[in-house]
C-alpha cells in the first residue's frame, strides 16, 4: 500500500509533530487541534483507511498500542477519564481518510457532553428486526 497520506507524511518526520510513541507498525503522536491536553492519534503505519480496510492482526496491533498508551497518556496530563473512539467515514466525522484511534483526556472540570441518546425502541418488534438484520451480516 503506497498511499499518502497526511498521517504518512507525519510518520516519514515531513510534517512536524510531537511524537508519543512508535513501534515496527504503529504510531503516535499529539492531534494538531486536541479536545482536551494530551489528545494523541495511534494509527497503523500502513495508510488503511478505516476500520473495514484493516486487517484483523494489524487492527490488533493498534489497540495493543492504545491500551499501552490510554493509562499513561490519563497519568501524563493527569486526566480523570479517556474517551476512546474512532470515526468511519464522513458520516461519522471522519476528515482524515488514514484510520486513526483518538485517544480523549477527560477531566470532571470540561462539561463535554455526550451524544443524546434517542428513544428507546420501545416495542420488542423493532429491536428484534434490527438485531436479526444485524446478525444475518454476521
Ligand atoms: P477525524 O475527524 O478524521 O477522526 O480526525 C482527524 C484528526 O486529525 C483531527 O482531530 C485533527 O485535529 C487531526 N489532524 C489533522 N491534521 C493533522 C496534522 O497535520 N497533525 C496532527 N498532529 N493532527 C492532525
Amino acid at each position: 500500500m503506497s498511499k499518502q497520506t497526511i498521517f504518512t507524511k507525519i510518520i516519514a518526520g515531513d510534517i512536524p509533530h510531537h511524537k508519543i510513541y512508535e513501534d515496527e507498525s504503529t504510531f503516535a503522536f499529539l492531534d494538531a487541534e486536541p479536545v482536551n491536553p494530551g489528545h494523541t492519534l495511534v494509527v497503523p503505519k500502513e495508510p488503511y483507511q478505516n476500520i473495514y480496510e484493516i486487517p484483523q492482526d494489524d487492527f490488533t496491533k493498534v489497540m495493543e498500542t492504545v491500551h499501552r498508551l490510554a493509562p499513561k497518556i490519563k497519568d501524563g496530563v493527569s486526566a480523570d477519564g479517556i474517551n476512546i473512539g474512532i470515526n468511519n467515514e464522513p458520516a461519522a466525522g471522519q476528515e482524515v481518510m488514514h484510520l486513526h484511534v483518538h485517544i480523549m483526556p477527560r477531566f470532571d472540570s470540561d462539561s463535554f457532553s455526550h451524544w443524546q441518546g434517542q428513544d428507546d425502541y420501545h416495542d420488542d418488534v423493532r429491536g428484534k428486526e434490527i438485531a436479526e438484520n444485524i446478525r444475518e451480516e454476521l
